[in-house]
């Protein structure tokens, strides 16, 4: 039988041991964290769970986490949420407020970009979205003077800022527009919610522990936590793989899931040979983004009766100039904006987005849980009566050595550099035989979704069949 390890058990390794287990193969996941999921990590806060990873299926048709779980009756598409609405307002840091009139004409402007800009690629001086983004709203702020003039730079920065949330780059200059040219997106529902419960079920599905128990596949038996890989050597065979800790395990095939990012750093050490050529270009000229989430809960939230689901956030430029210079607070200059969460009334999500989610990160515990609370009351306490929050949780995922990072995006440079999502997919091959195999979202052409990470878990799990056909 062949010996297949699996490096990470996130979804893309979740879904390659499934698929290999049922087809007889015999199967070990080595897993850094102390619990599998990778970035779908789902918690408890107050009475309700929340996912401090991935939250939404992002699309329908050809989307096989939409595939897996709509028939089972588990998700909800946004507009059938009685409670969501799309409206948002723009609240700035003096706690002025920019109407939903002149909010929602400047968001669909900013979803128009995103869908048009894969059109004038070759219009493009620097090839990056945010030109293209830059020239459309300054046009749209000369025709309409009743944007003063004095927003036009905080509102631009907030927009940036805002398209982050989905890319992660440091600012929207980075990311290509060919990128979202070539993207494949999955037609249908953007924002679909697993009502009361979170992403996480998919790993469920995926094991086969949901709907019936009874049937689980010894997945979670076969994977070995707080188990990192710091050595993968195929330069013999079988291929010999080394823990942290020094433990030698050998295997005819392993399948690499970790990040983009972890890769990018740890490559050298981590594959003897070396990689090299387009795989190599590929690894280290594609991106992984930065995102952070702030949820916070509420026993009274102070939003009750309130029409807005989002509010996009913006610094005018005198608060920005003062923050801008301290280490302690620069971090707020990333918060993008705040969102009400679906079947969870007294929570509420702050997304920080661009250079500064690292600083956020590292700020001391006690100080960020005051600072989130003074940042709230800097924007919402001159038009709202505040009420305290009861819990306060940051994701971490930027500094955590697992992952350095959140979603991968196609920056500009590998527009430059030639660099190809296939080049990163496509297996090492010792004497015609996959030998190192790579999966994981980076590897999609629905990069940066969990869809994206399973479907590349079952591609190389597929690949091992097709090859002892
Ligand atoms: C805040 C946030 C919000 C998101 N929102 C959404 C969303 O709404 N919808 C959506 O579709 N997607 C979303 N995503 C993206 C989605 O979570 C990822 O695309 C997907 O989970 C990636 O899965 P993966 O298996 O490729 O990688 P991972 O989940 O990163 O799994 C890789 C695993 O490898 C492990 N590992 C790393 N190095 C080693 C090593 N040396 N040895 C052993 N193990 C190692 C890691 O610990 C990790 O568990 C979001 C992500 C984040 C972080």
């Amino acid at each position: 039988m062949s010996r297949v390890i699996i490096v990470g058990a996130g979804p893309s390794g979740i879904a390659a041991a499934s698929r290999l287990i049922q087809n007889g193969f015999d199967v070990t996941i080595f897993e850094a964290e102390n619990r599998i999921g990778g970035r779908i990590c789902s918690f408890q806060m107050g009475e309700y769970t929340a996912d401090l990873g991935a939250e939404w299926v992002h699309g329908e048709k050809d989307n096989v986490a939409f595939e897996l779980a709509w028939p089972l009756g588990l998700l909800e598409r946004a507009y059938e949420n009685k409670e969501f609405n799309s409206s948002g307002i723009f609240v700035g840091s003096d706690g002025e407020i920019i109407s939903e009139q002149v909010a929602a004409p400047l968001l669909k402007l900013l979803e128009n970009i995103s869908d048009t800009v894969g059109d004038v690629v070759g219009t493009l001086k620097t090839g990056s979205v945010g030109e293209y983004a830059e020239i459309k709203i300054n046009e749209y702020f000369k025709s309409h003077p009743e944007i003063s003039a004095d927003k036009h730079k905080p509102l631009m920065e907030s927009l940036n800022s805002a398209q982050m949330t989905m890319d992660g780059a440091k600012n929207w200059h980075e990311v290509s527009a060919k990128g979202f040219k070539d993207y494949a997106d999955c037609e249908g529902d953007q924002l679909i919610n697993w009502k009361h419960r979170t992403y996480s079920t998919i790993l469920d599905i995926l094991m086969k522990k949901y709907p019936n128990p009874k049937e689980e596949l010894p997945i979670r038996s076969k994977t070995k936590l707080n188990s990192k890989i710091s050595r993968i050597d195929y330069s013999k065979s079988p291929i010999k793989v080394t823990t942290i800790n020094g433990e030698n395990f050998f295997a005819d095939h392993i399948i690499v899931t970790p990040s983009i990012a972890v890769l990018q750093k740890n490559h050298e050490t981590l594959f003897t040979p070396a990689l090299t050529g387009k795989k190599l270009n590929a690894i280290m000229n594609l991106a992984l983004g930065r995102i952070a989430k702030i949820l916070v809960y509420y026993e009274n939230p102070w939003w009750i009766g309130e029409p807005f689901w989002f509010r996009h956030l913006y610094w005018t430029s005198e608060d920005k100039k003062e923050i801008e210079n301290d280490p302690q607070r620069r971090w707020m200059l990333g918060l993008t904006s705040s969102m009400r969460i679906e079947h969870r009334p007294k929570m509420m999500v702050f997304w920080v987005t661009g250079c500064y989610v690292h600083e956020m990160e590292s700020i001391d515990e006690k100080l960020f849980q005051e600072q989130v609370k003074q940042v709230i009351n800097k924007f919402f306490g001159k038009t709202h009566k505040l009420s305290e929050p009861k819990i306060i949780k940051r994701s971490l995922w930027n500094t955590n050595e697992n992952f350095l990072g959140t979603q991968s995006f196609r920056p500009v440079k590998a527009d430059l550099v030639d660099a190809h999502i296939e080049d990163y997919a496509a297996p090492i091959e010792v004497n015609n035989k996959p030998t190192i195999l790579f999966a994981g979202e980076a590897t999609s052409l629905h990069y940066s979704t969990v869809h994206g990470a399973i479907e590349s878990g079952w591609r190389e799990a597929d690949r091992l069949i097709n090859y002892y056909k």
